[in-house]
């Protein structure tokens, strides 16, 4: 479960900039259900512009076993959930700081960080999920540059994926096997993503107007395949009009959308893996109806159009999470009218999503979402990160 921290506020007004920027993050699991290895190779270096002070890096739930600074041991201490280093080098210049943790994913049943379900890895990271799985500075304005390789039983986990673009894989000893992912964007922590377990996936090249070939790639469980044709076609669809209308390309290789019933979050619109519940991706004539349609056109394309409004470009703090959703529903609630037919159609959207924003009809009914967007103060961050529902979506930004 989520450490208890309700006795500590946070207010907006007392933001202050990071003591520490981390430039680039090499992670390597081994992954296992009751002892999955983390080794995190972090380059960092101090913020000149706030004063010199120690690193306190975020971590729940971690089982700490070694910390190298330019490959020597170092001094430390854990203060609470923090992992404490003050005997850091002087100055500005970069350093290399290494932290090899445990987990045990299976044990994991808060739905954040890594965890197991039905014999699958998932991760799930907004808002603070990351600590659970390393220790970090996990908030959302240190963007870093993220090389992820995957090590898992090749038999039982036969598809290892992580955010960005593939850049080597193959065998290793005893049915092992490995994945390298590279993603080219700097991203903060609440974007990473992994999968590992037994997937098919519906695949598709496409060619984008700058000439720029690009793999979609929409995975299931086995026995779902059938279901995942609107949902690439929805995919294909918000690729070609997100650059068309805005002129905002795909800026990765390949884009890949995970849906499983394991997932309990909605969707989530990590860098190049969106991970969704199945219920916003599966499909068929003979059992979905015409709004199960078009919801998942419209929530395929607005995780998808997250690529560029939350996350090329995200918020400083959880305080701002409005701007990055309320953008980007604006933009999804555009693609869907796009997409109508007739002009009465589109109409007919946009009534419907404004009667979302509309005060409750009972007075006795609460409205929470229209004044959360003008929070200035929380208890915890969980409970005002919204649902990924499109319509809680639709109420948080009215
Ligand atoms: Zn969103």
């Amino acid at each position: 479960m989520t450490q208890e921290v309700a006795a500590t506020v946070i207010h907006r007004a007392d933001y202050t900039a990071p003591a520490y920027w981390i430039d680039t993050v090499d992670l390597a699991f081994d992954l296992d259900p009751a002892k999955t290895r983390v080794l995190n190779k972090m380059r960092l270096r101090r913020n000149g512009h706030v004063p010199a002070q120690a690193l306190k890096l975020d971590g729940e739930e971690l089982n700490l076993a070694r910390v190298l600074v330019n490959g020597q041991g170092t001094s430390f201490k854990i203060e609470g959930n923090q992992l404490v280093l003050e005997n850091l080098p002087e100055g500005t210049d970069a350093f290399d700081l290494e932290i090899f943790t445990t987990c045990a994913p299976i044990k994991n049943t808060s739905l954040s960080g890594l965890y197991v379900s039905n014999d699958s890895f998932f991760t799930q990271c907004e808002a603070e999920g990351f600590r659970r799985i390393t220790y970090f500075l996990d908030r959302p304005d240190v963007m870093a540059s993220y090389t992820v390789t995957l090590r898992a039983d090749k038999a039982k986990y036969p598809v290892l994926l992580s955010n960005g673009n593939l850049v080597d894989h193959g065998a290793l000893e005893d049915g092992r096997h490995f994945a390298k992912w590279v993603d080219p964007h700097k991203k903060p922590s609440y974007l990473f993503a992994l999968v590992a377990g037994t997937l098919v996936a519906r695949e598709q090249r496409i060619i984008a107007r700058n000439g720029q070939e690009h793999l979609l790639q929409v995975y299931v469980r086995p026995g779902d395949l059938d279901k995942t044709e609107h949902a690439m076609n929805s995919l294909m669809a918000s690729v070609a009009w997100d650059e068309a209308r805005f002129g905002l390309p795909l800026d990765l290789e390949r884009f890949m959308i995970v849906a499983t019933s394991d997932f309990n979050m909605g969707a989530m619109e990590n860098k190049g893996l969106n991970i969704f519940n199945t219920k916003y991706v599966l499909a068929s004539q003979a059992t979905a109806t015409d709004a199960d349609f078009d919801g998942i056109e419209s929530v395929v394309g607005h995780e998808y159009f997250h690529n560029w409004t939350g996350n090329r470009i995200t918020c400083r703090d959880w305080f701002q999470l409005s701007l990055k959703e309320g953008l980007t529903v604006f933009r999804d609630q555009e693609f869907s009218q796009d997409m109508c037919a007739s002009p009465s159609a589109r109409a007919v959207k946009r009534i419907e999503d404004v009667s979302c924003c509309a005060p409750p009809s009972s007075p006795k009914t609460p409205a929470p979402w229209p004044t959360r967007c003008g929070l200035t103060a929380t208890s915890r961050l969980t409970t005002f990160t919204p649902s990924r529902s499109m319509k809680k979506d639709r109420k948080w930004c009215a």
